[in-house]
């Protein structure tokens, strides 16, 4: 019976040395426990999971601007957040506003082309809306100095053979709350909230004041949430 008492008082210390191990816990010169390393230890862990959970990314796109006066809104609102997000512009509009194009460039957001005059690709337009696109992306090149590598074609309508040809790459959409027809920003920002997930590339206009303000809301709610915005081109190729 000694023994096994032995056996069992041996095998306890066995285990709390194990465990004392596991949990990272040292004993002192004079037998104290000490827990600060092992807190620091788990201190740094917790922080690491949190960064990674908190790295669930998002990008918003705003198609058909610049608006004279709803871009410059949005932009306001984005930057008072410390977001960044896409922009599709149109050639002609591009033109009228050259310092709206300028500023988005200034404040870090991705601009791309929308085509000049919001043309739809279709079998028989080929060559006009090639024309459209190098028209446009000449416009841009011109006051922002960079080259315009992303288009998002409207209504989607896009051929492959432009991507070799002209060294463009097209964008869709994976969440459309077709803010462009609703008046309700209530409404388009919980249509956001409810279907997005982790690397969506959301789809709306900076040509309409509900759009705005549905998208500021959305970027209130979902930063609450830990998401983060970044361009189509993290979200693409990062
Ligand atoms: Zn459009």
């Amino acid at each position: 019976m000694r023994k096994i008492g032995k056996a069992l008082a041996m095998g306890d210390l066995l285990l709390c040395l194990a465990l004392a191990g596991a949990y990272g816990i040292c004993f002192g010169k004079d037998g104290s426990l000490k827990w600060q390393q092992a807190a620091a230890v788990s201190a740094v862990e917790e922080k690491e999971e949190e960064q990674a959970v908190e790295i669930r990314r998002l990008a918003l796109t705003f198609d058909d601007g610049p608006h004279p006066c709803y871009t410059d809104e949005l932009l306001d609102g984005l930057k008072e957040r410390g977001v960044r997000a896409t922009f599709f512009v149109t050639g002609e509009h591009a033109e009228i506003h050259p310092d709206i194009i300028k500023r988005m460039q200034e404040e870090g957001h991705l601009i791309g082309n929308h085509t000049y005059s919001h043309m739809q690709l279709r079998k028989n337009n080929r060559e006009v809306f090639k024309e459209e696109l190098i028209k446009t992306n000449e416009i841009l090149e011109e006051i922002t100095g960079q080259e315009v590598v992303y288009v998002r074609p409207p209504y989607g309508s896009w051929d492959k053979s432009f991507e070799q040809e002209l060294n463009m790459f097209p964008v869709l959409w994976t969440v459309d709350p077709l803010d462009w027809c609703s008046r309700d920003a209530d409404c388009i920002t919980q249509k956001i909230v409810s279907k997005v997930e982790e690397n969506d590339i959301i789809l709306m206009h900076d040509y309409y004041e509900t759009s705005v303000e549905a998208a500021l809301k959305a970027v209130d709610e979902l930063l609450a949430e830990g998401y983060t915005f970044v361009t189509v081109e993290e979200i693409l190729f990062d």
